[in-house]
Formats: structure tokens, sequence, C-alpha cells
């Protein structure tokens, strides 16, 4: 979970943005990289061995750089363990650093269950490594695929298992639950033919409602307000772009976009 202290470095870290980026920039840091020492990364359970380059984790995961600028045993052994961690989601964050771009989950069903499970987890890798910028193309993602879906009930269980409820995350997941099951689910459960799907979401939902944890008042809460409005003037959760991203001080987010333009504008804290 990033705390204010780690907010506080990911703004100390060198992140350059991208698009100010100068040629001579790219091939200093080229340079720098190519010369930094190797890290050895022990992924899992099973201590599956990972190498990146010491300058990249720096210079792209506050994690990494708290790590090794603060002169923990790890620095010094050049081996992280990360045992707490799976390969599929670390093969992403590595994608992430030296790539800069989500990975495409070539040949996936792109709203497949799957799909958001492996993001979610990505998310939650983001989170705890404090890199805003990987955590902010990853909730995008899933709100993209809510947008045109539904939240199902066992992604809100996985994300009360996994997430506190200061997560971006833990509060899209609520908000999305609250409004596919208040202004949704009429057309898209008790449809014809959608009966084994309805006994699916009835049995994932009951689950949901009885995990310890979940926030059984504050949910009906949520409903209770949202059913006093019409649909339209309601905004969707999954359509508020900056309110799920994470700010760090003196940012702002690009141009965000409104695809659905009869929703509600979202308001912006910044
Ligand atoms: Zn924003």
């Amino acid at each position: 979970m990033a705390t204010k202290a780690d907010e506080k470095d990911m703004r100390n870290a060198a992140t350059p943005e991208r698009d100010v980026e100068s040629d001579d920039v790219v091939i200093t840091q080229a340079r720098s990289y190519a010369r930094s020492p190797i890290i050895s990364i022990l992924v899992g359970e099973s201590q599956v061995e990972y190498t990146a380059h010491e300058a990249v984790l720096v210079a792209k995961c506050p994690f990494f750089e708290k790590c090794f600028n603060s002169g923990m045993a790890e620095s010094h052994s050049g081996v992280v363990e990360l045992p707490e961690e799976d390969c599929e989601t670390f093969d992403h964050f590595i994608e992430y650093i030296y790539g800069g771009k989500l990975n495409s989950y070539t040949g996936l069903d792109k709203d497949s269950d799957r799909v958001v499970n492996a993001t979610m987890k990505d998310l939650a890798l983001a989170e705890k490594f404090c890199m805003f910028d990987w955590h902010n193309l990853v909730i995008d993602r899933l709100r993209k695929v809510w947008q045109e879906g539904y939240i199902a009930p066992s992604h809100v269980s996985w994300v009360v298992d996994h997430l506190s409820e200061t997560s971006k995350l833990y509060q899209l997941a609520m908000a999305q639950l609250a409004y596919n099951t208040v202004f949704d689910i009429d057309n898209w459960l008790t449809s014809p033919g959608n009966e084994e799907e309805n006994d699916h979401y009835r049995r994932d939902f009951d689950i949901l409602c009885t995990k310890e944890g979940f926030p059984v008042s504050q949910f009906i809460w949520d409903m209770v307000k949202m059913q006093k409005h019409p649909k339209e003037d309601v905004p969707d959760p999954s359509h508020q772009v900056c309110k799920f991203r994470v700010h760090s001080e003196g940012r702002i987010c690009k141009k965000a976009k409104y695809p659905d333009k009869k929703r509600k504008r979202e308001e912006h804290d910044h």
C-alpha cells in the first residue's frame, strides 16, 4: 500500500516523463543501464530466478529504489527474494519497466475472468511497488473492461481479500458493483437465456456478502443513495477517469476523456 512516505519517495524517484525525453537523455540512460550491475530476483515460493539491471529497477520502481539506496542487505548481495509474488505478475512488471507498456494478453479473450484476475494482480503489485504510472494504466484497463461489461461479485471478492479500502481498485470495485446492481441488473440477468449466468451471479453474490471484511452496510447505503436518482444523473464509476488514478503531488492527468458524453462529468480534485 502506498503510504505518505512512499508517495514522497515516488516523487523523488527518477521516473522521467517519456514524452519530454530528448534523444540525448534516452541514449545517456541506455548507457547507464548497460553499465549497471545485474540483480537476481527470486520470485514465488519456488524461487524462479529473474535478472534485471539495477539501474532500470531503481529508475522505474520506488520499491527497488528504496531497497538499493537504503543500504539494505539486498544492495550488497545483489539478490532480492519476493516469495509472495507470482511469475505471471512479475513477467508483467518486467515487461512494463523495460517496455513501458502493458502486455497485450495475446490470444486471450480480453474480457474473460482470467484476464481480469491477472490484471487485478498487476494492480496489486503496482500498488505495493508504488508505481503510480503503471497503476494508472492498469486501472484504466480494468475500467474499460467494466465499461463494456459488468463487474462480477467474484472480482469484488478478490479485491476484498487482497486490497485495503484505501486502494483505488477497492473503491472502484465497490462503486461499480453498486452501480451495476442498481441500474443494470434487470437488463443483464433477467434476459431470456441468462438463467445460468443468473444462478452463478447469485451464488457469487452470496459468497461476497457473507465474506469477512465486506462492508455490507456501506454497500447497501451506496445503492440506496444511487437509487434516489435516475440513471442519467449518476456517474458510471467505470467512466470516471481521474477518480481512480493515483496522482503524485504537482502532477495532473493528461486530458481525461469522457467516452460517453451523456454521463455526468466527473469531479476533478485537481
Ligand atoms: Zn487525474
